[in-house]
């Protein structure tokens, strides 16, 4: 199973592709998590991508083509699988990730699209920051982010939906019943063609290590 996760902040992209990963037994990768440990670490990547983060910007897409491109070999050593929460943003970068999984054998079977609503979201996210210490769930960068996703990143869920492998769901509903029918909508998806490979644990941790440079 190889699923992308697509939605706008706070739409639960986080904890479904949690329930994915642990279901299917695949790996997670989250790239926001990604980056923001490399702030805290300040690596040359966490440098560069400190402040495109506090401002609620993309971040460049040669960096995060190479995290992507990273994140995919080591997922195809752990056995092909994958979740990825936070990639693509934006159309270009969609066609360049997608260029990187076909040369790697790793292209998505399936896209999990959390619709939500604006005035809903604007409203949970500040409770977020709180919980989470995100310097960027303030409002005026909430709002930056929300703008951002509906002008750069929706233009990609009709690219999934001619593919055929949109799998889209109402995200405003309590998350157990949005799990639930992502999951029944995968379980019936035909299983991806790609490497077959012995599963073996997967380690994320020195991801975007000379993506800086
Ligand atoms: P959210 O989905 O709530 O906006 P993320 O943790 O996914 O939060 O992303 C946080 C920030 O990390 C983004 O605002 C952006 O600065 C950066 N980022 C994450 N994913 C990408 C990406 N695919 N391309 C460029 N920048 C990204």
């Amino acid at each position: 199973m190889r699923v992308v996760m697509i939605g706008p902040p706070g739409a639960g992209k986080g904890t479904q592709g949690a329930l994915i990963a642990e279901h299917f037994d695949i790996p997670r990768i989250v790239v926001g998590d990604l980056l923001r440990d490399h702030v805290a670490r300040r690596t040359d990547l966490g440098r560069v991508a400190d402040g495109y983060l506090g401002r609620g910007e993309l971040v460049p897409d040669e960096l995060m083509l190479c995290i992507v491109r990273q994140a995919l070999m080591a997922a195809r050593a752990a056995g092909g699988g994958y979740v990825f929460d936070g990639v693509p943003r934006a159309m270009a970068q969609a066609r360049a990730a997608y260029a990187i999984a076909a040369e790697l054998g790793m292209t998505a079977n399936a896209a999990g699209h959390l619709r939500a609503d604006d005035n809903e979201l604007t409203r949970r996210l500040p409770g977020r920051a709180a919980l989470e210490h995100r310097t960027d769930d303030t409002e005026a960068v909430i709002r930056h982010r929300l703008e951002l996703y509906q002008k750069a990143t929706q233009p990609i869920i009709a690219w999934y939906a001619q593919r055929g492998i949109l799998v889209s769901v109402d995200a405003m509903r309590q998350a157990g019943e949005v799990g639930r029918e992502i999951r029944t909508a995968l379980e019936l998806l035909p299983a991806p063609t790609g490497p077959v490979i012995v599963r073996r644990p997967v380690d994320l941790s020195g991801l975007g290590a000379g993506c800086a440079s």
